[in-house]
């Protein structure tokens, strides 16, 4: 039988908009030592901006800005990724009145973690991180690695683009931080835990997110399986983790964790894969949840 209490608990979270899968979780957050955050949509707002957009004519790339821009944004209409929302919305505006929706791609591909290919207008289109593009087995001019780390190095996150095999330009895309999460930070500090930024983002992106919210460990270009291992390892030295997290990406971590928290604003596998939803979310009721439990507890006690 379910102590009435626990009961009372999951009640009290529905109304503060903490949605608690059942009573039993309440005690899974009990000794949670070590708290794991997603970086795109759960530290940060998840609404990225394309901050700029360079098309390789110097090396032979045969598209200008605009079109680049058209194709890219094509591609990415089939993605749900914040990566894909900032360029899909940046190609969106540059069309302006002019008559043409966004083309929609074919044999649309989401590789998880590293980026997206498809074929747009007749042309085999990818668009990722740097390590995607060798396995698509695009040729990239050395001096791409310059420019990919100095984006980095500034905090932002560039993804390339090739067409027809061939490297044609590179975006980068840049994100920010939620108005919450440095006080929430702080909370669950206060609460005991230890937070670790984990994130697939590159470490520079990841290094500015953490020093913005006061996080002091970070975990970055984790792919999915990764995120996974991450939980593991500190299970594995004894520790009860918490992950936080918002995308498909994070789903298998969620469940993995003692404890897996999602964001209501984020995908429905996260929230399926979780065993706390904040509706709002905002990191400020991850902290609140885990008051909650602690609470709830201690009249059972
Ligand atoms: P996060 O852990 O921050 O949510 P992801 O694991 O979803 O990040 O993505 C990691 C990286 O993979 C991105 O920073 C980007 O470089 C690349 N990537 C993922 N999805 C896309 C996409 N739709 N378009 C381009 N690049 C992508
Ligand atoms: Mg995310």
């Amino acid at each position: 039988a379910t102590p009435t209490a626990l009961l009372v608990g999951t009640g009290r979270g529905a109304q503060r908009g903490i949605l608690i899968k059942g009573p039993e979780v309440l005690e899974s957050s009990r000794g949670i030592d070590a708290v794991l955050l997603d970086k795109t949509g759960t530290v940060t707002t998840g609404a990225m901006q394309l901050t700029s957009l360079l098309s390789a004519r110097e090396w032979g790339g045969e598209y200008e800005d605009p079109e680049l821009l058209r194709l890219a944004g094509g591609l990415e209409s089939a993605s749900e990724h914040p990566v894909a929302r900032a360029i899909t919305n940046a190609a969106r505006e540059s069309l302006g009145s002019r008559p043409g929706r966004l083309p929609t791609p074919d044999n649309f591909q989401n590789h998880q973690g590293r980026g997206v290919s498809g074929v747009v207008e007749g042309h085999e289109v990818c668009i990722g991180r740097r390590w995607f593009m060798r396995t698509q087995e695009v040729d990239l001019p050395t001096e791409v690695d310059d420019l990919i780390e100095r984006a980095e190095a500034r905090g932002s996150t560039p993804v390339l683009i090739a067409v027809d095999g061939k490297f044609t330009g590179m975006l980068t895309v840049s994100d920010t931080v939620k108005e919450s999460s440095a006080q929430a930070v702080e909370q669950l500090k206060k609460l005991g835990m230890t937070p670790v930024l984990l994130t697939g983002d590159n470490a520079g992106a990841a290094q500015r997110v953490a020093d913005e919210v006061g996080i002091e460990q970070v975990i970055a270009e984790a792919l999915p399986e990764d995120k996974v291992t991450a939980v593991q390892r500190l299970q594995a030295e004894g520790k009860s983790v918490a992950m936080v997290g918002d995308g498909v990406n994070d789903a298998a971590a969620l469940a993995q964790a003692e404890l897996g928290i999602a964001m209501g604003t984020g995908t429905d596998v996260a929230i399926d894969a979780a065993d706390i939803t904040v509706i709002r979310g905002d990191l400020n009721s991850v902290a609140d949840a885990v008051r909650l439990s602690r609470r709830t507890l201690r009249t059972i006690r």
